[in-house]
Formats: C-alpha cells, sequence, structure tokens
C-alpha cells in the first residue's frame, strides 16, 4: 500500500503554480491588454464550454466580471484534473468519458503542463525531453490564436482557438516556473519500478523541510490565499516587476530561461539534508527570500509576455 501510494505522488504529474500563481499572472496580463485584444479574448471566453463555472462568485460589474472570467479560464486546466467528466489519457486503462458540447474531447492533457529539460550533476544519462510538451504546445496555441476564424468542421476541434485561449493563460503561467523547465537526474535517485536512475520529475521527487516537495515549494511561491482581493494585492505587487525581457516572444527563450534558473537557484538549496525522504533538504532563510523575489520577478515576466503575444494576434 505505502508503495503503491509513492509511487502514485512520485508518477503524479507536477501541478505549476497554485491557483495564486495562475490568476495573478493573467490578472496582470489583462491589465495590459488593447482593448480590442480585450474585447476579442472576453468574447472567446464567454462561448467556452465552461464559462457559467467562472463567473461564481463573480463580481457583477460587467468589466469587472469579464476580468475575473479571463483569471478564472487561467487555472482551468489544472481544476480539469480532478473534474470527473474528464480522463486522464497518459494512464494505461483509462476509459474516455463523453464528449460533452463544446469540447474537442475530455482529455486532461497532463503532459501539457512542462518539458523538464533534464540536466545531471553526476553524468547520469538522461533522455530528451517528450515529444508534447509545454513548449511544443505553446507553439501550436500561438498559431491558431488569432488566425481568422475556422469554418465549422474545416479544422480538427482540440485546434479550436475557444478551446485553446485558456491553455494559452495558463501554459504561459506554467513555464515562467522554473521548476516545470528542468528535471534533475541522479545516479542514486532511482526509478521505484525498475531500480535505475530516475528524474526527479520537476522537482517533485525532492523531498523539503515545509512544504510537499520542492517542486509545490515553488508552486506556492506568490502565496496561498485564494481570494480575490488577496490575488489582485498579488497582481500589484507584480507591476513594476518584469520589464527586462518582456519583449522575449519566443517561447524556446522563456524555457532556456526557466531551465537556467532552476539549476542556479530552484537546485541550489545547499547541503542541509540530502532532499530524500529520510533526510529533506533544509532551505534557509537566504533561499526563501530569494524564492520570492525569483518567482515574482518571472510570474510578472510572464504576464508580459502573455499580453504580448495577445496582443500581436488579436489586433
Ligand atoms: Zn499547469
Amino acid at each position: 500500500m505505502h508503495r503503491i501510494l509513492l509511487l502514485l505522488l512520485l508518477t503524479t504529474p507536477a501541478l505549476a503554480w497554485n491557483h495564486v500563481g495562475h490568476k495573478a499572472i493573467a490578472g496582470m496580463a489583462y491589465d495590459r491588454l488593447t482593448s480590442t485584444a480585450r474585447a476579442k479574448v472576453d468574447a472567446m471566453i464567454r462561448q467556452h464550454p465552461d464559462y457559467a463555472n467562472w463567473l461564481a462568485n463573480a463580481p457583477s460589474d460587467e468589466k469587472a466580471r469579464a476580468r475575473h472570467a479571463f483569471m478564472q479560464a487561467a487555472y482551468w486546466p489544472d481544476t480539469i484534473r480532478g473534474d470527473a467528466r474528464f480522463y486522464d489519457e497518459s494512464r494505461q486503462n483509462q476509459p474516455a468519458t463523453p464528449t460533452l458540447a463544446g469540447f474537442p474531447d475530455m482529455k486532461r492533457r497532463t503532459n501539457w503542463h512542462y518539458i523538464n529539460v533534464a540536466f545531471s550533476p553526476d553524468g547520469t544519462p538522461f533522455p530528451p525531453p517528450p515529444e508534447v510538451n509545454v513548449l511544443s504546445q505553446i507553439r501550436v496555441i500561438l498559431s491558431a490564436i488569432g488566425a481568422p476564424p475556422p469554418a465549422p468542421g474545416s479544422v480538427p476541434a482540440e485546434q479550436d482557438p475557444t478551446y485553446l485561449l485558456p491553455w494559452l493563460l495558463h501554459l504561459v503561467g506554467d513555464v515562467h516556473n522554473p521548476m516545470h523547465c528542468t528535471s534533475r537526474w541522479k545516479r542514486d535517485q532511482v526509478d521505484p519500478k525498475t531500480g535505475k536512475p530516475w528524474s526527479d520529475l520537476g522537482g517533485n521527487g525532492v523531498s523539503v523541510v515545509g512544504a510537499f516537495n520542492l517542486h509545490a515549494f515553488w508552486d506556492d511561491a506568490l502565496g496561498i490565499t485564494d481570494t480575490p482581493a488577496y490575488v489582485n494585492g498579488v497582481v500589484h505587487s507584480l507591476r513594476k516587476k518584469g520589464k527586462q525581457g518582456r519583449k522575449i516572444v519566443d517561447p524556446q527563450l522563456w524555457v532556456d530561461e526557466g531551465s537556467r534558473i532552476a539549476q542556479m537557484v530552484c537546485y541550489n538549496y545547499g547541503t542541509d539534508g540530502a532532499g530524500t525522504k529520510e533526510s529533506p533538504a533544509k532551505l534557509s532563510e537566504a533561499y526563501i527570500m530569494q524564492s520570492r523575489t525569483v518567482a515574482r520577478e518571472r510570474a510578472a515576466l510572464g504576464a508580459r509576455r502573455l499580453a504580448a503575444v495577445l496582443n500581436a494576434r488579436l489586433q
């Protein structure tokens, strides 16, 4: 039982920025959209089959309501992981759930959230990233968003911009979380199934004191209080950050930056604890302070770049 639970925990794909992070990035991006782009995203969001769910607890003012729905949409790809209407097509023997109106299918697409470009401090061999990853999917989505609206039935339904827009909001956030860009491989870190050296799955396999694991520590680095007041406070605190590099709109460079930061900062947690279950890493006060600074800078950059790519495509 224990072993099964551990396997499940280790193989559950990484989430990435919690509610607060994704909503704050989307809120900051929304505030930077041109009026034309904003009108177009508002129209697309209203057509999404789950739009009604995004209005829960929304303010009554029309503009604030549209911004609220946009921010909720940015977190939607994580909410469907726990939604019984959807199924995890990456797991064996998972029957497909019935396709509901407005959706191309009910796949959870859990492999879209990260790329985990590998590195190894001890020369352990590692494979290239999987073919479908956050970078490949951001590229696919960017080419679909802003293209002339397809005639019904003329393109595969999974290329429908209405379906893809929440994914773009979400994935541009995810790719700006360094722990979604990198995995560390080590000889003494083995796959419980095969006993061979293995990935730490974007830090999900690194135990730390005071958090579920290293990945989760970074997911929560912008705070954990999921209330509109708190999230808007985070948006406010980000408004002067993320200026350097904001014009970089090549997603490959976003991944390169994230991988570099993960190796230099996120994995640089010192030697107080091995990062194993038996000996979790103890993060120093200096590391925790730096993580907050880095997370805010990445989130603000993600928001500015998200606004930039939407403004460029929705003119
Ligand atoms: Zn995600």
